[in-house]
């Protein structure tokens, strides 16, 4: 089920951010392999061009990732999109998510979108500011920290999914600590810019099962946090 999200004049697009832009995009989406209603719905609902600055949101529609300044990127479209979709595969039913860099606001707001209960965390203030006012002005209920995320949200753990859209050389065991029973998190892992997607399930025995979705180029997980 879509949550319903406020849509103000400026959401609904014109020219290259209009409607058929995004179904377009849909197309592709499923030209390349991703095949859940519900995600693909939600990407169709979330106008991604209020995730960028202006001067980009010609592109916004583009199955690609995106500048959104401090050296930072709005992820590719097909990436949020398989993401997302590992969350739901194998049956799993998750209601509470940990998104490690909210960045431009575009995946938890995706995530939210799903009526999932979101929570995001950003090292970098700035950005987290500016993705707050749009989880606002969209209506969207998701919950955001400035913190380094490499140390999750414990108060909040356990998730029944975790999403980290920055890159490590390897998982960070206390994100895997914070996943619940039949939980899954999905994680670029691997060392310059070239890395492996990586999917893990912990079944209800809290064995691990993993699997690799993906090759993909994500910008760094950094320690610490700046203003
Ligand atoms: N999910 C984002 C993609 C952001 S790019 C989107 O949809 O737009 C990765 C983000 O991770 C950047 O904003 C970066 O600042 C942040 N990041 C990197 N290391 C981090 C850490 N240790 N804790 C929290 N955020 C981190």
């Amino acid at each position: 089920m879509i949550q319903r999200i406020r849509l103000q004049p400026e959401a609904i697009g014109v020219g290259m951010t209009s409607q058929r832009a995004r179904d377009r995009l849909i197309e592709r989406l499923r030209g390349h392999g991703i095949v859940d209603e519900r995600v693909l719905n939600a990407i169709r609902t979330v106008p991604r061009h209020l995730f960028i600055d202006e001067a980009l949101a010609t592109r916004a529609y583009e199955d690609t990732a995106l500048p959104i300044g401090h050296g930072q990127t709005i992820s590719q479209p097909w990436v949020v999109a398989r993401m997302t979709e590992a969350l739901f595969a194998d049956g799993v039913q998750p209601r509470r998510v940990l998104e490690i860099g909210t960045g431009s606001g575009y995946q938890a707001a995706i995530l939210g979108a799903l009526g999932l209960e979101v929570f995001t965390v950003e090292r970098i203030g700035e950005l987290l500011r500016v993705a707050r006012k749009r989880f606002r002005s969209l209506g969207l209920n998701v919950r955001s920290k400035h913190d380094d995320g490499r140390i999750g949200w414990p108060e909040e753990a356990p998730f029944d999914g975790i999403l980290v859209t920055a890159g490590a050389p390897a998982l960070v065991d206390a994100l895997t600590a914070q996943l619940a029973p039949g939980g899954v998190l999905v994680a670029p892992v691997g060392m310059g810019g070239a890395q492996s997607l990586l999917r893990l399930r912990k079944d209800s025995d809290g064995n691990v099962v993993q699997d690799v979705l993906a090759n993909v180029a994500f910008v760094p997980l950094l320690s610490g946090m700046i203003d």
